[in-house]
């Protein structure tokens, strides 16, 4: 062996993973000489992770690597939590998703001047307290003081070191990694959704989705071996078993296809013993694996490396690095609670999923009974109990269901009371979708200035309920029938950080950021009154930002039926204005929520910017419709 002058380097790191990538990087830091060694010169595309959890990030960030990721990740700024074809809360979480290749490919191109990088297979690896010799395939022999083994699950390395793998669970899971897309081939409501199954028949744990790229990326964790048929049968029409296997996944997401390939992934779970080897540390999965479904398989990495940074110095200080030396690291008291952890939630999600004793049907429904009343986390009980007023709206809502084949028959007979809505609260809103029903005006509903959804969710009942009243008559002409069962989509438009800066007067209450509601929030408060998402687009930002041709060719966006300009300033309510001149049509109803607002005054906010757009297109003439409160005005369009 060569003596420690001559050594190649102070450390090799076998295998270029995440785990040794990362090892390497943080290492070469400290001032150390580090030989990466991995068979290929870039990772190639594996289905492993693809999404860094909060927690994750920041443990990377610790480490001094995030930034060289960022700009290739996506960012996913809240995940929804989906069961039984509804969103039962939206999570603010910041994930941020990447294949795994490009993640290692973009840490190796990023390694740090110590780092060398060498193209190689490990076959042997001869230890000692002073000096590690690997041997590669091509008869290349390296030395170095420590090895740190980062090979993941090809363990014939730690074989020959005599290292024993101590397997846990056999066939833990299965993992599929695969894209999906709209059939209707607009953009998906979220940037993330984790999708529960209602019953484990399935042996299905959860079906993750998160935007990546350009793409919706779904992974589906599983708890089945590699050669159940279910497994080879999802691969060949992964559209058909979703559809079985979740069969009100397209409620909450839309009606979707599988567009790219299905590629998979299993595992063994494991944990090396006799790792207490002289100058040798094991990292990563070449350690021990994490379960897919947990997550955690990149929260053990960086905590591996972090530990490891920590113990390095100490080791280097004085001559030999014995096991006493080794053990420090692996009896780190983080390191053992992060790896207890992992193999802890790997068993409790299989148990889950496939236990059918008394104790985890207590658990499942413990689990269950937050996604079913729409509230609580993924693991704690916290029961969302309905307020009164929620009550009060449900049992409302039964009734009037139960009532309503009642209601349409003696409607053909009987002359009934209207609707308090006709002239209550949003009576504009029930009028005008009376109105675009009866008259067979097309186009969607767009409301510019939605704040916490209140008015766009009693638009979009009204709309709903006008139609199904339209259509239970039975004079519907053929067409008029067709063009009442189109989809018709309600648009939000808003900021969501509140009103805009601007020269123009002012009410006190019009202070810039006022009405300022999350993006989040406006979508769980929509969900609660009853709107279904599948009908909703949402465009956030900044007026300047948003309305342009590009947002109506994205959305082809081509004609509104209820225009409702809810953005209180002349300066918000131009842009709008120009944004629908060529949407309108004959009939289209326009709301100005806030036309008498500045003392009613023409030279101010919503009726200044209509004044003026009427003058720049002769070729519109407003007639007054409906009138509702202090402040709020309706117009239909006359062409002309
Ligand atoms: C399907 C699937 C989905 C997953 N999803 C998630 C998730 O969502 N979140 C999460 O946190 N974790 C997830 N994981 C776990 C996570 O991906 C792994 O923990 C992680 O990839 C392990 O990295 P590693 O560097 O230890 O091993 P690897 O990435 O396997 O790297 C090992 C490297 O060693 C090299 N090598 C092997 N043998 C030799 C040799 N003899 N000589 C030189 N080089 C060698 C290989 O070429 C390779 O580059 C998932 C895992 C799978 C399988």
């Amino acid at each position: 062996m060569n003596s420690l002058q001559n050594i190649s380097a102070e450390i090799i790191v076998v295998g270029a993973g995440l785990a040794g990538v990362t090892a390497a990087a943080v290492l070469a830091r400290q001032g150390r000489r580090v030989i990466l060694v991995d068979p290929r010169p870039s990772c190639l595309p594996l289905f492993r992770g693809e999404k860094l959890e909060p927690n994750q990030a920041e443990m990377l960030d610790k480490l001094g690597l995030l930034d060289h990721l960022l700009p290739q990740t996506r960012r996913i700024r809240e995940v929804w939590g989906g069961y039984n074809g509804r969103c039962f809360k939206i999570f603010p979480l910041k994930q941020y998703s990447m294949y795994y290749s490009d993640m290692v490919n973009v840490l190796r191109a990023h390694s740090p001047i110590g780092v060398e990088h060498k193209l190689g297979h490990v076959e042997h690896i001869a230890n000692g307290n002073e000096l590690q010799c690997v041997r590669l395939r091509s008869g290349e022999e390296l030395t170095s003081r420590l090895v740190v083994l980062a090979n993941g699950v090809c363990n014939h390395l730690q074989d020959s070191l005599g290292l024993h793998k101590d397997v846990i669970q056999k066939d833990q899971s299965i993992a599929f990694g695969f894209s999906i897309a709209r059939r209707d081939l607009r953009p998906f409501p979220f940037d993330a959704t984790t999708y529960y199954p209602t019953t484990y028949t399935e042996y299905i744990d959860y079906l993750a989705l998160f935007v990546m790229r350009q793409e919706m990326r779904a992974n589906l964790f599983v708890f089945r071996t590699a050669s159940d048929p279910w497994v080879r049968q999802f691969v060949k029409q992964p559209d058909q078993m979703l559809e079985r296997a979740l069969p009100k996944l397209s409620q909450l997401i839309g009606e979707y296809r599988v567009v790219t390939k299905v590629e998979t992934g299993r595992v063994d779970l494991y944990r090396m013993r006799g790792e207490l080897q002289p100058g040798i540390v094991l990292i990563g999965d070449a350690y021990q694996v994490a379960c897919p479904s947990t997550g955690m398989g990149f929260t053990k990495i960086f905590m591996d490396v972090d530990v490891l940074s920590q113990c390095v110095p100490e080791w280097f200080a004085t001559p030999g690095i014995g096991v006493g030396k080794i053990a420090s690291f692996y009896n780190n008291s983080r390191k053992q609670a992060t790896d207890a952890r992992a193999l802890e939630t790997a068993s409790f999600e299989r148990h889950v999923v496939m236990d059918r004793s008394i104790l985890w049907q207590f658990h499942r429904l413990k689990m269950h009974l937050p996604r079913m009343f729409g509230s609580g986390h993924f693991h704690h009980l916290k029961l969302h109990l309905p307020s009164r007023k929620e009550v009060v709206r449900m049992r409302r809502g039964i009734i009037s269901r139960m009532l309503r084949p009642f209601q349409l028959t003696a409607r053909r007979f009987l002359i009934l009371p209207e609707d308090k809505g006709y002239t209550g609260e949003h009576s504009c809103l029930h009028n005008a979708a009376a109105f675009v029903a009866w008259n067979q005006i097309e186009g969607d509903y767009l409301e510019f200035g939605v704040y916490q959804g209140d008015s766009f969710a009693a638009a979009y009942r009204a709309i709903h309920k006008e139609r199904a009243r339209r259509s239970s008559f039975l004079d519907n002409s053929p067409s008029h029938a067709r063009g009442l069962q189109t989809r018709l989509r309600c648009f939000a438009f808003d900021s969501f950080s509140g009103l805009p800066e601007g020269p123009g007067p002012r009410h006190a209450d019009y202070t810039p950021g006022a009405y300022a509601c999350t993006q989040s929030k406006f979508t769980r408060n929509i969900v609660k009154l009853g709107v279904d998402l599948k009908d909703v687009v949402v465009v956030p930002g900044f007026y300047d930002k948003t309305l342009n041709r590009h947002t109506k060719e994205q959305h082809e966006l081509r004609r509104a039926a209820i225009v409702m300009i809810d953005c209180d300033l002349f300066e918000s309510t131009v842009p709008v204005l120009e944004f629908v001149t060529d949407l309108v049509d004959q009939g289209t109803i326009l709301i100005f929520h806030d036309w008498f607002r500045f003392s009613g005054s023409p030279k101010c906010g919503e009726q200044r910017a209509c004044r003026e757009w009427l003058e720049r297109n002769p070729h519109l003439e407003l007639v007054e419709f409906w009138r509702e409160g202090p402040q709020s005005l309706s117009f239909l369009v006359n062409l002309r």
